[in-house]
């Protein structure tokens, strides 16, 4: 990509972020950017989009409208992204006229996840045994290889268990890429982790890099359910979770904030499973647990800001608020702790319509 804008100097208060989508996590960034005096300006192209309601100007539009999107960027000072899909026609037509961070590289590469799987083995991380299958016959070998249960996932557009199979035979695993439409797609070994945490880290424009206390989290229907720090992690797992995110970060030459998602085996290993290009459900808690939270951390990155210190200073237990749940706000609301509720227009199954962090005093690791 040539002609990639860049920052040249930090993004003064007054100053505009854009931001790419308009869930939760845009609306929590907005928030953030307005504590620090900066306007936000959000692009999505649902008309209800929780974060319209928090920020100073929004476009609705399609995330393809390369007209849109560049009277858009024209209006901000820098553009950053709340999900990792944006069309990347779109990432390298915005760098050309404001500067686009983290940058299209990171973007390109966890939108993929046989090359993002590719990348964390060639810096000697460890993953999942995995392997690229494009036809159900490539899927049926690449299985009989493996030898032992395996997932299938398409290489791109899953998220929260979308485009994802769990298969325990070469037919099933050959059936799996029929019933993704024959989507490229890799074999997964299963891992049989003993728990799964994530590392929320975020990276300067001078290089500088600052990690979150690494959560154990918990999934439902594949969805998060809940984040605790600390979770069982030791002293040991997690400066060796830092050091993972650290070496990730710095490869990318990467500016904002991530998430790298973990396995922690029974043998005290690290496996990394994914790696997300922006703030992550699982750093919510850093909203009440830090000084500076994860949303916070990432505007001052992208604005060329310095980090702010990533300490916890309680413990906390964050618990999604899911579909229906969110009719017993009023459950919630009398719960000591705090309630966020992300302002959606309608309760749908599996939807995250908030979540609820719970603080105790801090008991350290
Ligand atoms: P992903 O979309 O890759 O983050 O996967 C979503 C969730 O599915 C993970 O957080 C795990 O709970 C589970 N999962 C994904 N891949 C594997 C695997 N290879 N082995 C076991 N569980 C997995």
């Amino acid at each position: 990509m040539s002609g990639a804008k860049t920052l040249a100097a930090p993004v003064p208060p007054g100053g505009t972020i854009g931001i790419l989508g308009g869930g939760q996590l845009g609306r929590m960034l907005a928030q953030a950017a307005a504590r620090l005096g900066l306007k936000s300006r959000v692009f999505c192209d649902n008309p209800a989009s929780p974060a319209f309601q928090v920020c100073d100007a929004h476009t609705v539009g399609k995330f393809e409208d390369l007209h849109a999107v560049a009277a858009f960027a024209k209006a901000c000072d820098v553009v950053t992204f709340e999900f990792e899909n944006v069309p990347s026609a779109t990432a390298e037509h915005l760098a050309e006229i404001v500067p686009v961070l983290p940058g299209a590289k990171a973007l390109r590469l966890t939108q993929d996840r046989l090359d993002e799987k590719t990348f964390v083995r060639s810096l000697g991380l460890k993953t999942s045994p995995f392997e690229g299958v494009n036809t159900p016959e490539d899927a049926a070998a690449a299985f009989e290889k493996l030898g032992t249960m395996g997932v299938i996932k398409t290489r791109r557009l899953g998220y929260d268990g979308k485009g994802q199979a769990k298969v325990t035979s070469a037919a099933n695993a050959a059936a799996a890429i029929r019933a993704f439409h024959h989507a490229p797609s890799i074999l997964e070994g299963f891992v049989d982790f003993a728990f799964e945490a994530s590392v929320v880290a975020a990276r300067g424009a001078d290089g500088s890099f600052a990690a979150f206390d690494p959560p154990e989290n918990s999934h439902e229907n594949h969805i998060l359910r809940r984040s605790i720090v600390p979770g069982r992690l030791t002293a040991a797992q997690n400066a060796a979770a830092k050091h993972i995110a650290k070496r990730i970060g710095d490869t990318l030459g990467y500016v904002g904030v991530f998430a790298v998602e973990l396995f922690v085996m029974k043998d005290g290993s690290l496996l990394v499973n994914e790696i997300a290009p922006r703030v992550h459900n699982s750093g919510h808690w850093t909203i009440e647990a830090c000084a500076v939270s994860q949303f916070e951390q990432h505007i001052r990155a992208v604005a060329g800001w310095p980090l702010g210190d990533p300490a916890r200073h309680a413990d906390a237990v964050m618990e999604n608020i899911i579909g229906e749940e969110a009719a017993d706000w009023a459950k919630y609301a009398r719960r000591p702790g705090a309630l966020h509720l992300y302002g959606k227009a309608e309760i749908r199954a599996g939807r995250k319509m908030g979540h609820f962090t719970q603080l105790s005093p801090l008991t350290g690791r």
